[in-house]
């Protein structure tokens, strides 16, 4: 005989009746555990995507999320730790620049990354281009690679939050994904789980992220902030915008390519700028009173990087895959770029070959889009404007299907949009 009726559980939610926080771990631990059928769980999803959760709902269900399963323990290390999180970007490879860097400052960043799916790429597709790169660790090697190196990015092992595994493959396919304290609750409780003392969230908003308002994405910032401090970790939120993609590179090989760029003290300046900001924020958690940027300039970012790659099997001078097609597109007429849109770049180098469609599908490490010109640039006719790059001639005409909505024209120049749009949080 169960504890409760998993139905007036449901009714409860659909009738905007709080619950209580028993039966929110019976409902949870009744759904891992196979008891509570997909069917029921997707209409108390879809009753939460309505009616949301209060704030002790919402901690209680994070908790039981994270009590799913097994918790990385960082203390004891002998730098602090702090994590970052991004909500995702086309042409977001700031992981791969922030985490070397922020080690080389003095703290320990343990990055427990995913793979991407759809427009977005994810951090351990990037860098699986690097040859001999291995994604997966076991807990003692991330702990003893933190100890040495001070930084990791790897694949968050399958015994971390295990009912956001079960629970996010559901809501992918009942519509229940965007709900603010869902969204939270899922991202929130793989990154107290990882065990981070401190953590920066970049909550992206526009036209090429899941929040496409400010006002929506400032809420889903002050819901995880509240629940990262809830559960005694130091959290800020920078929001940033992700109308158009970050800096050139878009693909894998291709970002990090970039990456290195930027960790030698050179690429484009606004993945310069909001590496820094972030690295800033995550060191002022921690309190370490160092200028990040001094960082990238002196090398000590870029030895960090290698020495983290080396660590992981990787050689982190190999040359990134070539692709064997390329093709550049350049401009029929003279005029301004009004707006360069960040999902048609992201779904251009999708279909280029850099992304999948199903979570086992190979990714290339070498197709994707090289993004020529910037928005509220003057561009002549016969100017390039993108570099496209696959594997073979069916890629790329999937790809130039889609980047020729990428640009829309208009006629005056205009500066670069503010990248940093607002902090959310205390400090
Ligand atoms: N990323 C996550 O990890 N979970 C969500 O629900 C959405 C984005």
């Amino acid at each position: 005989m169960s504890a409760f009726s998993v139905v007036d559980i449901i009714v409860a939610k659909r009738d905007n009746v709080t619950l209580s926080d028993e039966q929110i771990a019976w409902v949870l631990n009744a759904y891992v555990s196979g008891e509570v059928a997909d069917e029921q769980m997707s209409a108390l999803l879809m009753a939460i995507v309505f009616r949301g959760l209060s704030p002790n709902e919402l901690a209680r269900w994070t908790d039981q999320m994270i009590a799913s399963g097994e918790t990385l323990d960082l203390k004891g290390l002998s730098r602090p730790s702090v994590d970052k999180h991004s909500t995702g970007g086309v042409g977001d490879k700031i992981s791969l620049i922030l985490a070397p860097l922020v080690a080389a400052c003095g703290a320990s960043v343990p990055q427990l990354s995913g793979r991407g799916l759809g427009h977005t790429g994810g951090t351990l597709d990037k860098l699986e281009s690097i040859p001999g790169w291995r994604a997966t660790l076991s807990n003692d090697e991330v702990r003893a690679q933190l100890e040495s190196v001070g930084a990791v990015i790897c694949a968050a092992g399958d015994g971390l939050a295990p009912a956001d595994r079960k629970l996010y493959a559901l809501r992918d396919v009942t519509g229940t994904v965007e709900s603010i304290p869902l969204i939270s609750a899922s991202i929130m409780s793989k990154k107290i789980a990882e065990g981070t003392s401190a953590l920066v969230l970049d909550v992206k908003v526009g036209r090429g992220a899941f929040m496409k308002k400010l006002s929506q994405a400032r809420e889903l910032a002050q819901t995880m902030v509240a629940l990262g401090e809830g559960h005694g970790v130091k959290t800020l939120a920078q929001l940033t915008a992700m109308d158009t993609p970050l800096g050139v590179a878009v693909g894998n090989g291709l970002e990090v390519t970039e990456s290195v760029d930027v960790l030698r003290g050179g690429g484009p300046s606004d993945i310069r700028e909001l590496t820094l900001a972030l690295a800033r924020s995550m060191l002022s958690l921690v309190d370490i009173d160092i200028d990040p940027a001094s960082k990238l300039d002196d090398g000590s970012a870029y030895e960090t990087y290698c020495a983290m790659i080396r660590a992981q099997g990787g050689d982190p001078e190999a040359l990134m895959p070539v692709a064997k097609k390329r093709q550049v597109i350049s401009a029929t007429d003279q005029g301004v770029v009004s707006s360069l849109d960040a999902m048609s770049v992201g779904l251009a180098a999708w279909r280029l070959g850099a992304g999948r469609a199903r979570k086992e599908d190979p990714v290339s490490a070498a197709a994707g889009v090289r993004v020529l010109v910037r928005e509220g640039e003057e561009v002549q006719k016969g100017q390039p404007l993108f570099e496209l790059h696959a594997d073979d001639d069916a890629h790329l005409a999937r790809g130039l299907e889609t980047i020729g909505d990428a640009i829309t024209w208009g006629s005056e120049p205009f500066a670069p949009r503010p990248l940093l749009l607002e902090l959310v949080g205390a400090r």
